[in-house]
């Protein structure tokens, strides 16, 4: 496959222009054939689609966004206007959303056609795709086993062919982890690159909007297209987009590779180590300069992570109260048991354990021994890390520590906490990452995370073209058997 070959939907139309409707309508038949096995969409917005490919027809050649007729699907914590937008949750189930967050107008702007909203955990908390009110997604590389998440169904849609391009939400490593477990690329920018006005808010010092594709090419395109500041969010940055799309047909190897060191990978299982010292003496080989690297330790990044995590989340959440958002359950009939009633109707087990842990750590007496101990914690791995790296230079590192489990494999309290280990790194630190496919271990794609200093997007997007094209490059996975079936041409 090209990296141009999944570029556009569109169709040869007799008439030397190009199908856009039937080419949208391809890709939705196959979205929902897909989704009768893998449970990728929540909602598919057939009518909404059509509509759209139907004005981007009309449009004048000279007009034409950078995404003309690009399908792609959004993560259902993202509004996308009349569709509903339940971020997973039952306390959400009847919302349908306003208006478009920033990221979907930019996207529309550009000529993107939106095929519908896409599962994922309860309110973004997850590492599998399984806690979804509506049931959990499947792999489509292996249907028995998880998907990862919180960003599942993006991933999914993407790997089994429905779309080229999704949108997902990555707060602790939401994109990277189910992009590793499916094989393809997934991105998160740096903090504030990317508005999270329409995003609903998991833990806001760490929410970012991040792509999934299964090329680079329309990684970068999309994320050229929703990057940039926002005056509806104060926390998005006024810094130039720099051109993502030719840093990625731009292949480099970065000045040097910094490798996490043999302690670290010490977590991984054998496949999975063989898999990353593969992936590392790909580099090697190609002359790049590489350093090891101890990584600030793990007990301390994830309880940092999931402390703060947690404490932000308990009061994001405190709104789905049944009066201000969300079903409302009536109890007896007081305010009291409303209140009470809502939430505990509306919430799932996950989420009421991070609301729990969340105030608790925000609760006199604890908010100095362990809110503020994890945000010192934050800060010295931030500086731990931005000491690691030149300009120029980028972090390698393992995604998960195992392929992904069997959706019917029991796991033990904290398993996925601990599994977070790496990708938490980039979150605490505000620092970009891209998961980039580095072949399999026991038939199953694995992936690795590359690291860069805040707004150096652009030398992950040509490092991880140049480590695509490296000889011993494992042949990408063909998991999306319906790219061409749904009407690429
Ligand atoms: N697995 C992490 C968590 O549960 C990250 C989730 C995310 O990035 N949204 O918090």
């Amino acid at each position: 496959m090209t990296a141009t070959a999944g570029r556009s939907c569109g169709i040869p139309h007799p008439s030397g222009g190009l199908d856009v409707t039937a080419a949208t309508a391809a890709r939705l038949d196959h979205a929902e054939a897909i989704n009768r096995r893998i449970h990728a969409f929540l909602h598919l917005d057939r009518d909404g689609a059509l509509a759209a490919a139907g004005r981007l027809e009309r449009q004048p050649a000279d007009a034409r966004g950078s995404l003309f007729g690009l399908p792609v699907a959004v993560k259902d914590n993202i509004a996308v206007r009349g569709l509903p937008s339940t971020s997973g949750s039952a306390v959400l189930r009847n919302y349908r959303a306003p208006y478009d967050a920033t990221v979907v107008e930019r996207l529309r702007r550009a000529g993107a056609v939106i095929l519908g909203t896409t599962n994922l955990d309860e309110f973004a908390m997850g590492s599998a795709t399984t806690t979804g009110f509506r049931g959990p997604t499947r792999n489509p590389v292996a249907p028995d086993r998880i998907v990862g998440g919180s960003s599942g169904g993006p991933a999914a849609a993407v790997a089994a062919g429905a779309v080229p391009a999704a949108l997902g939400t990555d707060t602790g490593g939401s994109v990277r982890l189910p992009a590793a477990h499916t094989g393809i690329f997934g991105i998160r920018p740096t903090y504030g690159r990317v508005s999270r006005f329409g995003i609903t808010a998991y833990a806001s010092s760490f929410d970012q909007v991040g792509c999934l594709a299964s090329d680079l090419h329309e990684l970068a395109q999309v994320l050229s297209v929703v990057s940039g500041a926002d005056p509806r969010d104060a926390t998005s940055i006024d810094r130039e987009v720099p051109d993502f799309t030719a840093a990625a047909a731009r292949p480099a190897l970065p000045r040097a590779v910094v490798a996490c060191s043999d302690e670290d990978i010490g977590i991984l299982d054998a496949p999975s180590r063989t898999a990353f010292f593969r992936a590392l003496r790909r580099f090697e080989e190609a002359g790049t300069t590489i350093r090891r690297f101890r990584l600030p330790e793990a007990v301390t990044t994830i309880s940092a992570y999931y402390v703060l995590a947690c404490a932000e989340a308990s009061s994001n959440l405190a709104r789905f109260d049944g009066m201000r958002y969300g079903s409302r359950v009536a109890g007896d009939g007081t305010l009291a048991a409303a209140f009470r009633e809502s939430r505990t109707a509306g919430f799932g087990d996950e989420v009421r354990l991070r609301i729990l842990l969340g105030t608790t750590v925000l609760s006199q007496g604890y908010r100095d021994a362990i809110y503020a101990a994890a945000t010192a914690a934050r800060k010295a791995i931030r500086d731990r890390l931005s000491g690691a790296l030149e300009p120029g230079e980028l972090l390698l590192l393992p995604i998960a520590r195992t392929s992904p489990r069997r959706l019917s494999d029991p796991i033990e309290a904290g398993e996925d906490y601990e599994g977070d280990r790496f990708t938490v790194l980039a979150a605490l630190a505000g620092f970009p990452a891209l998961a980039v496919p580095a072949g399999e271990r026991n038939g199953l794609p694995f992936g690795v995370e590359l690291m860069a200093l805040p707004w150096q997007e652009t030398t992950l997007l040509s490092a991880a073209a140049a480590f695509s094209a490296l000889p011993g490059a494992t042949a990408q996975r063909s998991t999306s058997p319906s790219r061409g079936a749904a009407g690429a041409p």
